[in-house]
């Protein structure tokens, strides 16, 4: 039996009190990554397995993601605070950015959350049934609904509306916006109903 020689990268390593070393040659499985100075193991192979251990105590893992994060609890608290402080303004940035990006997803997301919360659901042909009872025209100025109708609830989700089709109309597109999520009767109050 023959032993190879420690590569110099580990011996370098180990004289710097360092974790991993990198020698740029594949392990062999074929990984070019770091491996660990005390175990000699490939890095990548590591992660993969506790991956695949993971996936097979999915309760486990999760039990002991939970412990690391109580226990580092306030050290992580700590680095983000940090974090967001140093980068607030980045940071800020980035998240309008990224809801202006994202509006159509964000106005889903809402509105889905705001849907479970109220409870209901709408006939797949409400649109349909509104129009025909509506006569073709929007619910609040009456005029004549061409192919811009929007789908309104009457009292908002935000509210506390239900998603059903007693809560639903039809409103023109110019409506709908000056609508939005504002109490019907309020509403119609500025628009010079006297509700
Ligand atoms: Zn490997
Ligand atoms: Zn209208």
């Amino acid at each position: 039996m023959s032993f190879a020689p420690p590569p110099p990268e580990r011996v370098a390593a180990l004289a710097c009190g360092e974790k991993m070393y990198f020698t740029g040659k594949p392990c062999k499985r074929g990984h070019v990554a770091p491996r660990r100075v005390d175990s000699y193991s490939c890095s990548e192979c590591l992660r993969e397995r506790t991956e695949a251990w993971a996936k097979k105590n999915p309760n486990r893992a999760k039990e002991i993601d939970h412990a690391w994060k109580r226990k580092n609890a306030g050290r992580l608290a700590q680095r983000h605070a940090a974090y967001a402080e140093k980068n607030r303004d980045a940071l800020r940035a980035y998240n309008k950015a990224w809801a202006s990006r994202n509006s159509e997803r964000v106005r889903n997301a809402n509105r889905k959350r705001r849907a479970r919360l109220n409870g209901g659901v709408l006939s797949a042909n409400i649109e349909m049934v509104l129009r025909e009872l509506q006569r073709g025209r929007c619910a609040v100025c009456c005029r004549r609904l061409g192919g811009n109708t929007h789908l309104d609830h009457i009292m908002p989700l935000a509210l506390g509306g239900t998603n059903t089709d007693t809560n639903a109309q039809l409103l023109c597109r110019s409506c709908n916006q000056r609508k939005h999520a504002k109490h019907p009767v309020q509403f119609m109050q500025e628009q010079g109903y006297l509700l």
